[in-house]
C-alpha cells in the first residue's frame, strides 16, 4: 500500500502545524511534531527530555544524531501504516539526507513537500503572543484575540491561572521559548539550515510554497487543491 507522506517546512508560527492538524484528520494520518514530542519528555522528565531542555530553552537545535533516531523510531509505529504528516523535522540539510535514505530504505515516497513562508516580523508578533491550553491544545493568540489578552493581562495582575474555558478546564500557557531572543534565533536558524533542507527534498519532489500570511481556510483549501491536482 502507498503510504501518504508530507513534510511541513516553515519558520517557527509560519502556520505548518496547524495546517498538518487538518491534514492529519482529513488523511487519518498522525501529524509528528518534533518539538512536541521533545517538550512531551521535558514535561516526563525522560532522559531525552533533560538533554534537551536547556537546548530548546535557548532556541538552539537539538542534534541531527538525536532527531534522526528519534524519526526512525516513530515512524514505525504502528499508527503510521498508512501514512505521516512530519512537522518540524527534518530541521537541518543532515537531517534531510538522512530521511531520504530511510525513505528509500523503507521503500517509501513522499506525496508532497511544503514549505509556509512569513517574515521574521510576524513570527515575532504570532509568537510572542501565542498560548496553548495544556489539556485540550486549544491554542489562542493575544495578537488576534483582544478579549483573551485581557484574560492573561487579569490572570497576571492576579496571579491567577488562565482558562479559556470552551468546554475545558485546562491551563493555558505560553511556551517559555516563545520570547523575542528565541525566536529571532529560530528565524535565522530556518533561513540558515532549514530552508536548505527544504531545498534539498524539494528539488526532486513534489513540493509548494505557500504565502503563511493568509487566512487559515485559504491556506487550507490551496493545500486541499494541489494535492488533489498532484495525486
Ligand atoms: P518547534 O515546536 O518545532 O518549534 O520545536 C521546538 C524546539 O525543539 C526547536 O527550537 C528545537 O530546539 C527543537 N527541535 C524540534 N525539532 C527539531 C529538529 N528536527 N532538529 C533539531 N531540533 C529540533
Amino acid at each position: 500500500m502507498n503510504k501518504t507522506i508530507f513534510v511541513m517546512f516553515g519558520p517557527l508560527a509560519s502556520g505548518k502545524g496547524t495546517q498538518a492538524k487538518k491534514l492529519a484528520v482529513q488523511f487519518n494520518i498522525p501529524q509528528i511534531s518534533t518539538g512536541d514530542i521533545l517538550r512531551e519528555n521535558i514535561r516526563n522528565k525522560t532522559e531525552l527530555g533533560k538533554k534537551v531542555s536547556e537546548i530548546i530553552a535557548l532556541g538552539h537545535l537539538v542534534s541531527d544524531e538525536i532527531m534522526v533516531a528519534l524519526i526512525k523510531d516513530r515512524i514505525e509505529k504502528p499508527d503510521c501504516e498508512k501514512g505521516f504528516i512530519l512537522d518540524g523535522f527534518p530541521r537541518t540539510k543532515a537531517q534531510a539526507l538522512a530521511l531520504k535514505e530511510l525513505m528509500i530504505e523503507e521503500g517509501l515516497s513522499f506525496s508532497g513537500i511544503f514549505l509556509f513562508n512569513i517574515t521574521e516580523a510576524l513570527a515575532i508578533k504570532r509568537a510572542t503572543g501565542r498560548w496553548e491550553c495544556k489539556h485540550c491544545k486549544t491554542d489562542i493568540n493575544r495578537a488576534y484575540n483582544k478579549d483573551f489578552d485581557q484574560m492573561v493581562l487579569d490572570a497576571e495582575k492576579n496571579g491567577t491561572k488562565v482558562i479559556h474555558g470552551s468546554g475545558c478546564d485546562g491551563e493555558m500557557e505560553h511556551r517559555a521559548d516563545d520570547n523575542e531572543e528565541s525566536i529571532k534565533k529560530r528565524y535565522q536558524d530556518f533561513t540558515a539550515n532549514t530552508y536548505p533542507a527544504y531545498q534539498e527534498l524539494a528539488r526532486d519532489e513534489v513540493h509548494l510554497e505557500i504565502n503563511g500570511d493568509q487566512p487559515i481556510a485559504d491556506i487550507t483549501k490551496a493545500l486541499t487543491s494541489f494535492i488533489e491536482k498532484t495525486k
